[in-house]
């Protein structure tokens, strides 16, 4: 029997992404090909037009800061008129602009891309890195999202798992995945907090474990709170100061601003292990008028950096309660606090989580890879279903419809378990209505606008009746994914309108295939490319070879008994090569070789054997 095509887990992370597989009844990591487990999350178009993917693109990210793009997980699924996009363009390098229903494209080689085609190509070079490991195609996977992510980033989420050509068997909340791994080789049996501080998200998740069922019971947490906040904060007082003494705002320099910001980053991590770092940049900037180059200088103490992110580290703590609150979970009845996500290594946050549950966070687990560790165990169980795990996940955020007066009714509450489905029937609300518009609302605040508005459709044909006469029924749909279906029936006639609720911020289903169109357009170009890369090296070294062995017949005596025609038939082959080299045919350059080869046997073989006599 054919072996089962391989199963991968992806951690698709703001800063990092990871893949990981169940091997041998282990989940494990998959090295990149460069021996890497993280992938930093970062793509660029070089200066002469070449895709760049992951360590490659961030090295380049400081001569290039224009067309490298990171962090796009912030803006996945997002509206660009949101108050969160309008502040991450704030700080980020790269041209953002409006895409034509409120969506964001980012300007990237001369080209306005959509946020899930710059995600699609973070997960397509996991996919290369997976079928290398494997040695034969991937298709399927499971991806892993925040939990807070509301209907529209899961979605755009998904879309981005199609254009890179993985059928996303299911999106999976990372604290739930961090979980997964953590209970997987470990009877544990009770509550557990999770809490994931990564470089872009901070999630908090509590799951009640019993017998190979996970069971979240509350969930939140802000997908505005990471890393970056803190690198951002260092950055910040690096340029109050260089403005403070030079008068110059380093944050208009875009060269300058990625440099600070690698800067930052770097000295932020370096304090989790030492007590105080140098920051130097040499030529940051010139002055105005001119003159010498101007350097930047800096040394940041650990203690520093906790009193210029002190609330943030506030906010970790601030949420957690908020979670555990709503989840009616007392920190002193759990049996374990599991903190992971890069900024886990942090001593503040250590200490601050510390503080709050009174206990010392778990660290059993890597926190890096977790979650893809957990993710590929989702994978595994979906299709293995062999094993006993089962996961109850809930909706992160509540749904409802907008009603008169400009407010929301609730349908299904935040922290419900999926699959779901609720009804509700409403009455109309003004005489002789002939039809309703549903919209279908995400989030907590009570008055309408203030929510995320997932979709909306008109039921029509309603008979004309004074109002409150007439009764619809809304039935709220949630698959084991958290994405939601929507239908309106109205009672009396049967009249039924339904949506799948699509990201009203994201690609139509047109658009989508385009960009699929496009991406296999261009990975079918990028390996003819590599073909002919590869194939015009051979037929280089083969053409060297020949006019080796030429200049060595000519210069052996009666041209070392070689047939009177094989040097004009060598030149003759020669010029061939070098007119097909020019063009793109690869099978073309397969044949010059051939020919080459050929010749050199010819122009080898009698001089090697009359040497050799
Ligand atoms: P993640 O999204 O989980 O990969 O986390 C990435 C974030 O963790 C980035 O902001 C990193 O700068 C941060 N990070 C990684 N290692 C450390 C460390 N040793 N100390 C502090 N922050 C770290």
């Amino acid at each position: 029997m054919a072996d089962p095509e391989p199963l991968i887990g992806i951690d698709l992370g703001t800063t990092n992404s990871i893949v990981a597989t169940v091997q041998d009844g282990q989940p494990v990591v998959i090295k990149n090909r460069t021996g890497q487990a993280l992938t930093p999350s970062v793509i660029a178009v070089s200066k002469n037009g070449k895709r760049l993917v992951g360590g490659i693109a961030k090295r380049q990210a400081i001569t290039n800061p224009q067309e490298t793009v990171y962090a796009a997980k912030r803006l996945i699924g997002r509206k660009f008129s949101s108050h969160e996009v309008q502040d991450a363009l704030r700080s980020l390098p790269y041209e953002v602009v409006p895409g034509q229903h409120d969506d964001l494209r980012i300007r990237m080689g001369g080209k306005d891309m959509s946020v899930p085609e710059i995600s699609a190509m973070i997960l397509q070079e996991l996919k290369a890195d997976a079928e290398a490991h494997f040695g034969r195609p991937v298709s399927k996977a499971v991806v892993t999202v925040p939990a807070y992510f509301n209907d529209a980033q899961r979605q755009a989420t998904k879309d981005a798992g199609r254009i890179a050509g993985l059928d996303v068997l299911r999106i999976i909340n990372e604290p739930t995945a961090a979980a997964l791994a953590y209970g997987f080789s470990r009877t544990v049996n009770g509550r557990v907090a999770v809490l994931d501080l990564g470089g872009g998200t901070f999630d908090v998740s509590v799951l009640e474990i019993n017998q190979g069922v996970f069971d979240v019971v509350g969930t939140g947490g802000d997908t505005y709170l990471g890393g970056e906040d803190w690198d951002n904060r260092i950055i910040e007082w690096l340029v109050f100061g260089f403005a403070k003494e030079h008068g110059i705002d380093l944050r208009k320099d875009r060269m300058a601003l990625q440099r600070l910001k690698d800067a930052a980053e770097k000295a932020k991590v370096e304090l989790s292990s030492v007590k105080e770092t140098q920051l130097n940049l040499p030529f940051i900037s010139t002055p105005p008028g001119g003159g010498a180059a101007l350097h930047l200088q800096a040394a940041l103490s650990r203690e520093k950096l906790d009193d210029l992110t002190a609330d943030l580290a506030e906010r970790v703590v601030g949420i957690t309660t908020e979670v555990l609150g709503e989840a009616g979970v007392r920190a002193s009845e759990l049996k374990e606090v599991i903190l992971v996500g890069g900024m886990s290594r942090m001593p503040k946050i250590v200490e601050a989580v510390r503080g709050y549950f009174r206990r010392e966070p778990c660290k059993g687990v890597h926190p890096d890879e977790v979650v893809a560790l957990g993710a590929a165990v989702q994978a595994h169980a979906l299709v293995a279903q062999e094993g006993e795990l089962l996961l109850l996940d809930v909706t992160p955020q509540s749904l409802g419809v907008a009603i008169a007066g400009g407010y929301v009714r609730r349908i299904i509450p935040k922290n419900t378990t999926v699959p779901t489905s609720a009804t509700e029937v409403f009455a109309t609300s003004k005489d002789f209505q002939r039809l309703v518009k549903i919209m279908v609302l995400q989030g907590e605040h009570e008055l309408a606008h203030q929510n995320e508005l997932l979709g909306e459709f008109v039921l029509t044909g309603l008979r004309e009746a004074p109002r409150g006469q007439v009764e619809i029924e809304v039935t709220f749909d949630i698959n084991a994914e958290g994405i939601v279906s929507v239908s309106a029936r109205d009672r009396e006639t049967g009249l039924r309108q339904s949506i799948t609720v699509t990201a009203s911020s994201g690609l139509t289903e047109e658009e989508l295939k385009r960009i699929m169109d496009e991406q296999r357009g261009y990975l079918m170009a990028a390996r003819i490319s590599e073909e002919l890369k590869v194939k015009r090296m051979e037929l280089d070294s083969l053409a060297r070879d020949v006019m080796d062995a030429l200049t060595r017949a000519r210069l052996l005596p009666g041209g070392g008994g070689l047939p009177a025609d094989a040097v004009p038939r060598a030149e003759q082959v020669l010029e061939h090569a070098r007119q097909v080299r020019a063009g793109e045919d690869v099978g073309a350059l397969g044949r010059a070789c051939e020919l080459l080869t050929g010749c050199l046997t010819q122009l080898k073989g009698p001089s090697r054997s009359g040497m050799g006599r």
